[in-house]
Order: C-alpha cells, then structure tokens, then sequence
C-alpha cells in the first residue's frame, strides 16, 4: 500500500503553525514585561531630574538665606560705626564691612550659577516628559497590539487543533507513533523531503537504491542520519 505522505506532511506543517503559536503565547508575559520596564525607565528619568531642580532650589534658598544674614551684618556694622569712638575701632569695622561685602559678592556669584543650572533642568524635565508620554502612548499601543493578536492566535491555535484532530484517524496508528516519537526527539520536525539526492534537514546525500525505494512510496523510511521520516518531493 502506498503511504499517505499529504496527511504526514499536512500534520507536520498543522504542528510546525502550532508550536509557532505556543511560543509567540508563551513570549506574551516577557514581551509585556519588558514594555513595563520600559514604561517605568522613562517615567524614572523625569523623576530624577525633577529630583536634581529641588535640590537646585533648596540650595539656591540656603545660598539666599545666607546673603540675607551677611547683609543684616553689615547693618549691624554700620550702625556701629557711628558710635565708635578711635579711628582704629573705625577702620576695622570697615575691613570687617569690606570682607563681608566679597562674601557676598561670591555668594551671589553662586547664586546665579544655581540659577542657570535651574533653567538646564527646567528644560530637561519638559524634554523628558515629552519623550516619557510618547514612549507611553507608543508601547501601550504596542501592548494593545500584542493582546489583539493573541486573541487572533488563540483562535487560530483551536482551529488548527481541530483540523490536527480530524486529520489523526486518517494517519496509520504505527505511522503515527513513529511521527510523535521522532517530532519530539528531532526537535518539532519528523519529516524532511528529499528532492534531489539529500535529505534536506540534515543535508546528507541519500543512495540511489534508497532514492528508489523512496519514490516507490511503499515504505517507511528514515534518515540514515538525522532519523526523520523522508519522502519524496519531487522539484517543482
Ligand atoms: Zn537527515
């Protein structure tokens, strides 16, 4: 009796279409991960350059702060000045009025320097948000994305299911035990054609006497190598 090899190789392309569809579900959990993280990486960056202006700012106050006292000295030593009694006493107080006064000149120095930082970040922060809201939207379209086709894969895992199921009492039960044995020790693929004199999984040429026997179709043979089931597939 000739062997079927349509069905064979109809059930091994069914399987081949549904192990693709187990491993794109199977991915599904790691790929939304993955996009969370994503999420989440952009959404840290506008956190910390949020984070870096509010120190800017608390320093910027300190730096204020401390003008502000400098500056209460040196009205303090002015209205010293007018009671003191020696031109030494006078002199002194000016030097101390005098080094207060550069203090300050290089506290306001820093000042602005923070406040120049400040705009940096300010703009840093808007260019950050822009890009975290864009890559938002992106990958939650992508997410959207992949549920709209896992619903569509799942489908069509069942519907390839059902025709696999329809398709085994069509297969010989010993040609058939032999498919699953070798479809999971070779990897997910138990047949390899042969079109000119090699077995095309493995590449290993095929003797002619066996080349022979394959095309007669009146057995079952396999792989002297790679131990898949081969056939004849003559070149289009
Ligand atoms: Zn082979």
């Amino acid at each position: 009796m000739e062997i079927n090899f349509e069905n064979l190789t109809r059930l091994q392309d069914l399987d081949e279409l549904i192990q693709d569809i187990l491993q794109f579900l199977d991915s599904i959990p790691s790929q939304l991960g993955f996009i969370d993280e994503q999420i989440a990486e952009s959404t840290q960056i506008v956190a910390d350059a949020k984070k870096e202006l509010s120190v800017n700012q608390k320093k910027r106050r300190n730096l204020e702060s401390e003008v502000s006292a400098k500056k209460a000295l040196i009205d303090k030593y002015r209205k010293q000045q007018i009671n003191v009694k020696t031109n030494k006493e006078y002199t002194s107080l000016l030097k101390e009025i005098e080094d207060v006064d550069s203090e300050i000149g290089e506290l306001e120095e820093e000042i602005i320097s923070e406040m120049l930082s400040a705009d940096d970040l300010e703009t840093a922060i808007k260019t950050a948000e822009k890009k975290a809201e864009e890559t938002k939207n992106n990958l939650l379209k992508e997410k959207e994305e992949i549920g709209e086709k896992k619903d569509h894969q799942e489908s069509e895992k069942e519907m390839l299911r059902g025709e696999r199921e329809k398709l085994i009492p069509t297969i010989p039960s010993d040609q058939m035990a032999l498919y699953s044995n070798i479809f999971h020790k070779c990897h997910g693929t138990a047949l390899s054609p042969v079109t000119d004199d090699f077995c095309s999984m493995c590449q290993i040429r095929i003797r002619p006497q066996v080349l022979n026997e394959l095309i007669a179709q009146k057995e079952i043979i396999l792989c002297e190598n790679c131990g898949r089931i081969l056939y004849w597939q003559p070149k289009e």
